[in-house]
């Protein structure tokens, strides 16, 4: 069964359509670049597989769940890392991953915290520090985890790399990795065309809300992939 079937969604605002017969299918453990600049429609994209907005027409699935009539039990299936995670500043890395756990309705106890977050790759010593002071890299790591926790099996990340340096951006490619090595698929939607190649399976260009080129990753240089991605967009 795929983690995530998209077969031609679309969406409107106001006449304009920002997502145009988008259709994306993604295997357990796959990893997907969605590139595109600004306005191009990944945030959107993102928003109807999180059931936030629903599209006009076309389905989406995840792991066999109806996105669109089931969101809820959708979104169960699906973990959902924004620009910036929120954490609780005044709790721990354990208990900020204890109590969303908890909301997502898993309960899990210290020692699982513990290997969760060691497995999204968040150092020892930070395990049992107030999130308020992490990074934004770290910040990440406890979102991984909390996707680990929930055993979700799709992760969706938007512009994960901005504002992160060499190192932090490094090592979200080995978490994203770890995650797709346990069979998690995972979306992310970037303009990040440099980071994103080295940890993407396949590579998707948006542009004005159309899918208008797809690469498996393998087969283009970061090169090609620039001069590609601004013919594609001049067109
Ligand atoms: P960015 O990289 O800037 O986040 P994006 O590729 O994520 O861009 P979207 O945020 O999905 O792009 O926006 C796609 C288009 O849809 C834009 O023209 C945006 O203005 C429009 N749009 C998105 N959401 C709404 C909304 N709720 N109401 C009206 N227009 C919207």
């Amino acid at each position: 069964m795929s983690a995530l079937a998209i077969q031609s969604i679309s969406i409107a605002f106001g006449g304009y359509r920002a997502v145009d017969g988008l259709s994306l299918t993604l295997q357990p453990g796959e990893v997907y670049a969605l590139l595109g600049p600004n306005g191009a429609g990944k945030t959107t994209t993102l928003n109807m597989i999180l059931g936030f907005v629903k599209p006009d027409s076309g389905s989406i699935v995840i792991d066999g769940v109806d996105a669109v009539t089931a969101p809820l039990a959708a979104r169960a299936r699906t973990a959902y890392l924004p620009e910036t995670v929120m954490l609780h500043p005044s709790l721990s890395a354990i208990e900020n991953l204890t109590y969303f756990a908890l909301l997502a309705g898993r309960r899990i106890d210290a020692p699982m915290a513990r290997q969760l977050l060691a497995d999204a790759g968040l150092q020892e010593e930070a395990h049992d520090r107030r999130a308020g002071s992490f990074s934004k890299g770290m910040r990440q790591k406890v979102g991984v985890a909390i996707a680990l926790a929930k055993d979700a099996r799709l992760l969706l990340l938007d512009e994960p790399t901005s504002g992160l340096d060499a190192g932090a951006a490094n090592d979200l490619s080995e978490v994203i990795r770890a995650a797709s090595g346990r069979g998690i698929a995972v979306l992310m939607a970037t303009h990040d065309l440099f980071r994103v190649k080295d940890v993407a399976h396949r590579l998707g260009i948006l542009h004005a809300g159309r899918l208008v080129d797809e690469r498996d990753a393998a087969t283009i240089g970061p090169v090609e992939l620039e001069q590609l991605y601004l013919q594609r967009l001049a067109a």
